[in-house]
């Protein structure tokens, strides 16, 4: 038996399909030929940061056991003539489709390009000049060569040894795509109580929010996210959902761990659309810009950044807005290019407060005669008391600390703000690092 990986990245369907969706189909067609998968489909999401993705730079990976040689060229028959079937002929330059086979174990350098894909640009020319090295790998590009990028990280992110989490989605049959969801908020809120930590980020109770249903008229009809194949296929089971169901699949996925955050040792290491963690020093007070958002500096090893919590993080502000220069905290989250009017911005997707600093405010100074607030004669001319009007020309303003209303810890936005990799504070300490190999029967399903 052969080992194959089928990568894809950058797939719309004319009608607005989405790189899962095909990928499912794909899925399902060799599933039911008796195909042996070694994993669940995977979607492994990069870099959000990247500018010319869609929605949230997903892609996606197949790993499957094939009989010989032959078998392979009918998979990629198949997988290349859905793929044109799927998105119809291309004219559209900003869609670069690429799907990719992978004979055999994985080389060095996918996995080089996974790592860098999820928190750095990855140029297209070093792809190539990779793929052409590899004579086990098959190429399909119809237009554009881009997404061989993603194809390619997808193969090379095997979530091996590195947490992982699980989503099966449903999709909708095509007549219903663009119109509303039909899921009950009622059992979306009853299978949240009921499963707990086992799922993640379905419902905001804070905002009163699905989380599970996507707002685009893409194909996906719900996406449960979750930390067991068993609880996620028992927990769909009991949400009502008033409208025909498509395909159901179990992927094996990356999502809220976090993976796209790399660790930096100074500010001056970081480029634009890199996705980073880094310490530094608050060197400017929080101010609340137009729009809501909320900025502020911070510095090391020479170097300063802006730092915003965009108005979507919503509640996150609040907390945002409590720290003072002299603060050492953590930040983590992507970068936005600088423009005419702001700095290279890291999007805060979370903070550590590591140490707050102490603040020291400057008063006016206490009467010593009858205790009221003494007030400023003028600059260099000391204080006068404003109840008995004594004066003291050597008066000056007093030192005093204030007090903080931010402590130590870890802090994130409200669930509604919460983007695909983002880890939720929730799954510290749940990481996982190890997949068993084995699937649950039923990980995928055509169900209409
Ligand atoms: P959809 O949800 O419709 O699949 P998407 O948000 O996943 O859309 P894509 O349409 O797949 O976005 O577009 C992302 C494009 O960016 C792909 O061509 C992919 O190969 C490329 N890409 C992904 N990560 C990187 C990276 N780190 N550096 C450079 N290009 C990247």
């Amino acid at each position: 038996m052969i080992k194959v990986h089928i990568g894809v990245d950058d797939v719309d369907s004319i009608n607005g399909g989405c790189t899962t969706h095909y990928a499912v189909k794909l899925a399902w067609m060799l599933y039911s030929r008796g195909v042996k998968f070694l994993d669940y489909p995977n979607i492994v999401r990069l870099n959000p940061a990247i500018p010319w993705k869609t929605r949230g730079n997903g892609a996606v990976a197949l790993r499957i056991l094939v009989e010989s040689e032959d078998s392979i060229n009918d998979i990629w028959e198949l997988a290349s003539s859905t793929l044109d079937e799927y998105s119809g002929v291309f004219r559209d330059s900003k869609k670069q489709p690429g799907l990719i086979l992978h004979i055999g174990d994985i080389p060095w350098f996918f996995k080089f390009i996974a790592e860098k894909a999820l928190y750095d640009l990855v140029p297209l020319e070093l792809v190539d000049r990779l793929l052409v090295k590899s004579n086990s790998t098959r190429v399909y590009s119809p237009s554009g060569r881009r997404g061989l990028i993603g194809a390619v990280a997808a193969v090379g992110c095997t979530m091996e040894t590195s947490d992982h989490t699980y989503e099966l989605l449903a999709y909708r049959k095509q007549e219903y795509w663009g119109s509303r969801r039909c899921v009950s908020e009622g059992s979306v809120i009853a299978v949240d109580r009921e499963y707990g930590d086992y799922l993640i980020l379905n419902y905001d109770y804070e905002y009163g929010r699905v989380l599970i249903t996507p707002r685009g008229p893409d194909p996906v009809l719900l996406g449960l996210r979750g930390e067991d194949p068993i609880v996620l296929l028992e927990a769909y089971k009991k949400l009502e959902i008033c409208e025909p169901v498509d395909y159901t699949c179990l992927f094996r996925t990356n999502q809220h761990t976090d993976a796209h955050l790399h660790s930096v040792d100074s500010i001056c290491s970081i480029r634009p659309y890199m996705c980073v963690k880094v310490n530094g020093i608050v060197s400017s007070r929080p101010i609340r810009i137009p729009g809501g958002h909320v900025v502020f500096k911070i510095c090391s090893g020479g170097c300063c950044i802006d730092v915003a919590a965009y108005e979507p993080t919503k509640s996150f502000r609040d907390i945002v807005e409590k720290l003072r220069e002299g603060d050492l905290v953590e930040v983590m989250g992507c970068t936005r290019p600088p423009s005419s009017r702001h700095g290279l911005t890291i999007n805060l997707e979370k903070i550590v407060v590591r140490e707050v600093a102490r603040v020291v405010e400057y008063v006016n100074p206490k009467c010593p005669r009858c205790g009221g607030t003494m007030e400023s004669v003028g600059r260099g001319k000391g204080f006068r008391c404003r109840r008995c009007g004594y004066r003291d020309q050597y008066a000056s303003k007093t030192p005093v600390y204030v007090e903080r209303d931010l402590k130590p810890g870890i802090y994130e936005p409200p669930r509604i703000a919460f983007k695909h990799l983002m880890k939720p504070i929730s799954r510290f300490g749940r990481e996982k690092r190890v997949f068993s190999g084995v699937l649950v029967d039923g990980f995928i399903q055509r169900v209409g």
